[in-house]
């Protein structure tokens, strides 16, 4: 075997520079090399600062993080493989058999499914209750109650939560209240200057916004509960790759204009939309006509979100006429993308709930989601314009 084989096979230190890279760079490596055991017990000990085990920290994670620590408002935040890690590393953490959890009964379906369906398995009672009452919260605290999760504003009816009401409810008790924050986003609400005691994101939706990768983040107030946040993700191996959190850092360059522009279209598409034959209802937090209009205002600065609804008359085949034909728009059960995007919960986040618990909610066969993107907005007005009119003829 020759010489140059074998250097090959090793790995050479990058070529000298005395200018460095613009761009973050990516740190691939799944585990760090120190110059010998007392080097590494310091680091261990804390002593010296370094990575050993990129489940247990990496550049990439830490990067990401601080960015999005610093839209939260946060410290110490940790940065996971999915939202839904996200959510699971706040129960880890904070939660052990014989606690009682309150909960939003319009959360994410798979984080509803976690609360009806594992945490009881733990040991863990659950209550739902309408997050739109802050009585019905004050109502389902118990003595045991150790957490209480919320979404400001649900998915897909887009109601917004009594947040002043919940944390009036959770004064003076020990359950802390965390916040997932996906919908809103910080640009929206910032639940920890709120009054929360831990903030929540599926980072693939709108922070990261292209829809090309999959993370989470999960932070607390409390240093003691975000030291256990990064302890439970490691331990129970929820943490993220440094190419997803290398994505992600690229997506966030742009979120706050992403956000605006978005956030500006959905307004002018709820505008749009509104009154137009076929269209029975828009609902939209910014228009007056929103069943917490007033709650919105106050909560969201007068801002409305990137997510419109609308109900189209005509049930199935006037939504399936109406998707057909907005063929430049996806149907597809994301938010958040760059691109806008059409989602019918009736056939996908809420299809567990019987038709009449779906109606209940408003939910009918012809209710679409879109979540907004940064298109121009004329060329989305007439794209749903046509969409529209295939779904008038369907219900003709
Ligand atoms: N929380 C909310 C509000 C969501 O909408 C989603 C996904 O749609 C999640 C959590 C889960 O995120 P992920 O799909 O990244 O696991």
């Amino acid at each position: 075997m020759s010489e140059d084989h074998h250097s090959i096979v090793r790995r050479q230190a990058a070529p000298a520079s005395v200018s460095t890279p613009v761009v973050t760079p990516i740190w691939p490596s799944v585990v760090y090399q120190s110059t010998d055991a007392d080097a590494l017990d310091a680091q261990y000990l804390g002593e010296t600062q370094g990575y050993t085990y990129a489940r247990e920290g990496h550049p990439n994670a830490a990067v990401l993080a601080a960015k999005i620590d610093a839209l939260e408002g946060a410290r110490g935040g940790v940065v996971t493989g999915s939202g839904m890690a996200a959510v699971a590393a706040v129960f880890q953490a904070v939660l052990r058999a014989g606690d009682h959890v309150v909960a939003g009964s319009q959360l994410y379906g798979k984080s509803l499914k976690l609360l009806k369906d594992e945490l009881p398995r733990m040991g863990v009672e659950v209550t739902l209750c309408d997050p739109t009452d802050g009585g019905a919260v004050a109502a389902a605290l118990r003595p045991e109650t150790k957490l209480v999760l919320v979404e400001v504003v649900s998915n897909p009816t887009l109601r917004v939560a009594d947040m002043a009401g919940i944390f009036a409810a959770t004064a003076g008790h020990p359950a802390m209240v965390a916040v997932d924050n996906t919908f809103t986003t910080p640009a929206l609400y910032r639940p920890l200057a709120a009054g929360a005691d831990l903030v929540i994101h599926s980072v693939t939706k709108m922070l990261a916004g292209h829809s090309d990768v999959t993370l989470g983040y999960a932070a607390a107030k409390d240093p003691g509960v975000a030291a256990r946040l990064t302890e439970v993700s490691v331990a129970w191996g929820l943490t993220a790759s440094p190419f997803d959190c290398w994505l992600a850092e690229r997506g966030m360059h742009s979120f706050e204009l992403r956000f605006a522009r978005a956030q500006e279209t959905a307004a002018a598409l709820a505008h749009h939309l509104s009154g137009k034959p076929g269209v029975e209802a828009v609902i939209y937090p910014a228009r007056p006509d929103h069943p917490d209009h007033n709650r919105a205002q106050g909560l969201l600065c007068g801002q409305g979100g990137a997510m419109v609804s609308f109900r189209l008359a005509g049930g199935r085949e006037a939504a399936n006429a109406f998707l057909r034909a907005a063929r430049h728009i996806p149907f597809a059960p994301t938010l958040g993308d760059v691109a806008t995007m059409f989602s019918h919960p009736a056939v996908s986040s809420h299809r567990a709930l019987t038709t009449e618990a779906r109606e209940a909610l408003g939910i009918t066969e012809g209710f679409i989601r879109c979540s907004v993107g940064i298109e121009a907005p004329d060329l989305l007005m007439r794209e749903l314009d046509q969409a529209l009119a295939a779904s008038l003829v369907a219900n003709a």
